[in-house]
């Protein structure tokens, strides 16, 4: 039974968690280009505390659970983490978001310890332009960590592209060719006002619509309404027939699609943030550090689902989130 029920009527079933705030890459929209991190290693939660939270969620309801950042790889000892989430019973998907860039590595290791499905951030097709907005970043390394993790049998494996607005808008064709060459999935992102490096990125705002209007123009004859599974969340997805390839928008701008929320954020200081467009959070790591029973940190969860929001506000109250790194938060 899902105990995870907010004021709104939706049912929390996913859970995000950040385990680090260090990122090898520094995305044009995600991080600005002198972006420090001043986290001390007192104030990230330990692995063993990750899992406890984890454990506590999932027997509260929580179906799936990503591990997040900063780039998650990067976090010393991450294999042993998911060895510990995968032998939690109650959860159905254990998923990940990557640049890849250390992914081919891992990707074996992650598939064995129940790491079923992958997003990888990948926004150009040009090695130039990629390493432009990712500020150093590499393809062939990050094409190369994809390529392991269809190898491996996670899926689905799906790629984030943010769409900007004279950046990168000529490539949406492109990435969907790509995507169906290698039967995975793509997501376009429009971009989102978090963060100073996030707020700077709207003024590249390409909108859903214009997205959806160039994929109609060239697939609409083949495309289909996508069967989602119970713990998608508001992405948008439509299936290419012929393919298997499933398309899908993510419009926070162009679109408040907050009824179909069904996340909250663990950060990697364990705060529950529970709207990424909103304030509002809650400190688990005060709990977790104290005596405190497994069912008393259940009524502390339970009361913080109960402060949801309704939603996001991302066309008029930037000055409330912008303190805020996407980086920091994990997408
Ligand atoms: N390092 C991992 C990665 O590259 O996927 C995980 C963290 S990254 C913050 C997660 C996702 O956040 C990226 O795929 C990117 O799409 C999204 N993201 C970050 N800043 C964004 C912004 N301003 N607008 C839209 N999406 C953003």
């Amino acid at each position: 039974m899902n105990m995870l029920i907010d004021p709104f009527n939706r049912h929390i079933t996913y859970l995000r968690v950040s385990v680090t705030d260090h990122c090898n890459l520094r995305c044009l929209y995600c991080r600005e280009e002198d972006h420090k991190i001043f986290t001390k290693r007192s104030e990230v939660l330990s692995f063993e505390e990750i899992e406890r939270i984890v454990r506590i969620f999932s027997e509260l309801g929580v179906k799936k659970v990503r591990l997040t950042g900063g780039e998650p790889l990067l976090r010393k000892g991450i294999l042993y983490l998911t060895k510990l989430l995968g032998e939690i019973p109650g959860l159905q998907d254990i998923a990940l978001s990557t640049n890849a860039h250390l992914l081919s590595s891992f990707a074996p290791a992650l598939k064995k310890h129940g790491v079923n499905q992958v997003n990888v951030s990948l926004d150009s097709l040009d090695d130039r332009r990629f390493r432009d907005i990712t500020r150093g970043g590499d393809l062939t390394t990050t094409v190369k960590g994809i390529d392991a993790a269809i190898e491996s049998g996670m899926k689905p494996v799906k790629l984030n592209m943010v769409v900007m607005r004279g950046v990168n808008d000529d490539e949406i064709e492109a990435m969907v060719e790509f995507s169906i060459h290698r039967g995975i999935d793509i997501r376009f992102i429009e971009t989102m006002p978090v963060g100073f490096a996030g707020i700077e990125s709207v003024n590249h705002h390409y909108s859903e619509q214009e997205i959806l209007d160039r994929i109609y123009k060239k697939y609409g004859d083949r495309l289909m309404n996508a069967t989602r599974n119970k713990t998608d969340g508001p992405a948008k997805a439509l299936f290419i027939r012929g393919t298997n390839t499933n398309l899908a928008t993510i419009s926070a701008v162009s679109n408040n699609f907050c009824n179909d929320c069904n996340r909250v954020r663990l950060t990697t200081k364990g705060d529950l943030i529970l709207c990424l467009g909103q304030e509002d959070s809650v400190s688990l790591r005060d709990a977790v550090r104290s005596s405190m029973s497994d069912d008393e940190m259940k009524e502390i969860i339970i009361n913080a689902i109960n402060k949801k929001p309704e939603k996001h506000f991302f066309d008029s109250v930037i000055d409330n989130i912008s303190h805020r790194q996407m980086v920091e938060i994990g997408g």
